[in-house]
């Protein structure tokens, strides 16, 4: 192109078509012109419109210019939208971004009239209660009622304004933009950073908001985990102020309207002068009468002007304690819940396809109604419900919100975080459960009782890998390699609350809970050495002499969640069957671990040694990268 520079338009297309009737000029031509800068995909380009004029040769009359012109308009204009990802969601996205723009655009701008408009709104109605409502109120009521009306009213006014100060001046928190091993979610294809859990993209904002709840074009700001407090204060003690207002305000209200109505009834009968302005200020008048009024003798300009402002104030306050007392309730609902506006619509859809399977959705952030409030008010003993709720308080919220506890926690607890990944976990203990079977239990029934658990489990909660993860640490800690069980434990990011793998939580929040058979045999079982087993083993041994090699298909059941079947032999040692599987498998054999009715099989074990039965399954553990065990 930059040779082409100073040519017209038509010698540039001359110059084009020369290089897609001859591939070798333009092959060199674009080696030496083009290596710079993408050079595949111009190569592409070239090739693809090459190929496009010559397939349309034979049967296209356009002269074969504009058939150039038109394959590289249509190829530049599919590569502004085509790729292998495409999909609707795509698509749809890319239609409608200018729209979303123009509404986050808008939002912006509407933020600070927003602001504006509640500052000046609430202004007028303090302005009115102190210019109108304050001296009537220390005329006519009792000391009693006037001490309640004032201490009220200030009480409400402070937390209205410091809550709202807060709310728009406290930034909801981002993610941290450098390196960090916090852990994280999902990445936000906007910021092209890693979000944790519940951060949500704000497209008015253009950032990603810890704990996003909404954006709120009242506050000019995003709600999330650091002012979320103080926008649901805001919106309770605004709802309360004005419930407040409307109620104490009712009688005067009536008695104004009632003055309003008087006034114009005697205004009707002389009908002359049009007066402008506050008439129709609040639309409650009738029509047809507000028109035309002028002064009546009893009724001074003040006293008119004081009725239409408890009107006003009474209308505003009414309507706003109706539309705020619902948005507050349905806040309420969702704190209760432990969600956030954006998690309902999350955990709903969530639990409706969950619902389809068969199985119940968890809401892993939900920690119990009073703990929920507990901890979004940060209330840690009783006198904070005064200090922290019932007074301005600046206290900052529970956590970080870059990571939450995923554990439910005990009744009227608040959960410690724990330094490590935010949930209670505890390195795994040594003990194992006793129990006792129902009826003594051979070796290989407790085996098949326990592939049944393990086949049928995941089938109805949790997920696959973390159930696999459970079974070969449970394998592993049977065998007393404790170390080995904590690394698959901790490489598959489970936590123990209270160090046993009896309970068990993923990093989602889902609950495991393994039966004490897992983990350990019975006290009552019997061994394989003894009576019957040893009969049909000996009976074995005789059907299948060791100098035979026999051969059959060995199940191998990896911890990876695969199985794999290998050709052994019963005279076959471990060490060579895990040659076979090194080279079936790539897995070093370093990194496997075999075991067998919860024994570690040595390299020099034969599998005649291990009583094996052609349809029993061996485990083996593959290591995990070591540098993921340190994690
Ligand atoms: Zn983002
Ligand atoms: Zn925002």
């Amino acid at each position: 192109m930059r040779a082409n520079s100073g040519s017209g338009f038509r010698s540039v297309n001359c110059h084009r078509g020369s290089w897609f009737s001859c591939p070798y000029r333009a092959v060199r031509a674009y080696y030496r012109c083009r290596m710079r800068w993408c050079p595949s995909s111009v190569l592409h380009l070239l090739r693809c419109v090459r190929s496009r004029s010559c397939t349309r040769r034979g049967r296209n009359r356009l002269p074969l210019w504009i058939r150039e012109i038109w394959a590289y308009m249509r190829l530049l204009v599919q590569s502004l939208y085509f790729n292998s990802l495409t999909d609707s969601d795509v698509v749809f996205d890319s239609v409608f971004e200018p729209v979303f723009w123009t509404v986050d655009y808008v939002t912006r701008w509407f933020g600070t009239v927003f602001v504006c408009l509640v500052v000046i709104l609430t202004s007028s109605i303090v302005v009115i209660a102190y210019v109108v409502l304050l001296p009537l109120v220390l005329n006519t009521y009792s000391p009693a009622w006037i001490a309640w009306h004032v201490c009220y009213g200030h009480w409400n006014l402070i937390m209205i304004a410091f809550h709202y100060y807060k709310a728009t001046k406290t930034s909801p928190g981002c993610p941290p933009t450098e390196k960090s091993d916090t852990p994280f979610v999902s990445v936000c294809k906007k910021c092209i950073m890693p979000k944790p859990a519940r951060t949500h993209h704000c497209g008015i904002c253009n950032r990603c908001i810890l704990k996003m709840d909404h954006h709120c074009p009242w506050l000019n700001n995003c709600v999330g985990h650091f002012n979320h407090r103080y926008f649901f204060s805001f919106c309770l003690f605004m709802t309360l102020g004005c419930v407040y207002c409307s109620i104490s305000g009712r009688n005067l209200f009536l008695d104004a309207y009632n003055a309003l109505e008087r006034f114009k009834h005697l205004d009707m009968e002389k009908p002359g002068v049009p007066v402008t302005g506050m008439g129709l200020l609040i639309g409650l008048l009738p029509p047809g009468q507000t028109n035309y009024q002028t002064p009546a003798p009893p009724y001074t300009f003040k006293d008119k002007m004081i009725n239409k402002s408890i009107i006003y104030m009474w209308v505003l306050t009414s309507t706003v304690g109706v539309a705020l007392g619902a948005l507050t309730i349905w806040h309420a609902v969702l704190i209760s819940r432990g969600e956030t506006s954006i998690e309902r619509h999350i955990n709903s859809k969530e639990t409706k396809r969950l619902a389809k399977r068969g199985r119940v959705y968890r809401n892993p952030f939900n920690y119990g109604r009073l703990n929920n409030w507990k901890i979004f008010f940060g209330v840690e003993k009783r006198s904070h419900w005064v200090t922290r709720v019932l007074l301005p308080s600046g206290h900052a919220p529970h956590g970080d919100g870059l990571t939450w506890d995923i554990l439910p926690v005990k009744k009227d607890l608040i959960p410690t975080r724990s330094k490590k990944r935010g949930g209670r976990n505890e390195p795994l203990k040594k003990e194992r459960p006793k129990w006792k079977s129902d009826y003594p239990m051979t070796e290989g029934q407790l085996r098949s009782k326990r592939d049944e658990f393990w086949d049928t489990a995941p089938a109805f909660d949790g997920r696959k890998e973390i159930w696999d993860a459970l079974r070969a640490a449970a394998l592993a800690a049977e065998c007393n390699d404790l170390e080995l069980a904590q690394a698959i434990v901790d490489g598959a990011c489970i936590t123990l609350p209270h160090g046993s793998l009896t309970e068990s939580y993923d990093e989602l929040g889902n609950r495991y809970q393994l039966p004490a058979y897992t983990l350990a045999p019975p006290v009552n079982l019997i061994s394989e050495t003894s009576s019957e087993c040893k009969v049909s083993e000996s009976t074995q041994k005789q059907a299948q002499p060791p100098p035979c090699r026999q051969e059959f298909q060995l199940r191998v059941r990896l911890s990876t969640g695969k199985d794999v079947r290998l050709t052994a032999s019963m005279a076959d040692s471990i060490a060579e069957l895990k040659k076979q599987l090194e080279e079936q498998e790539e897995i070093d054999v370093n990194r496997q671990r075999w075991f067998f009715s919860g024994k570690l099989l040595t390299d020099k074990t034969r599998l005649q040694d291990t009583k094996i039965q052609k349809d029993f399954v061996v485990q083996v553990i593959v290591n995990v990268n070591p540098s993921v065990i340190t994690n």
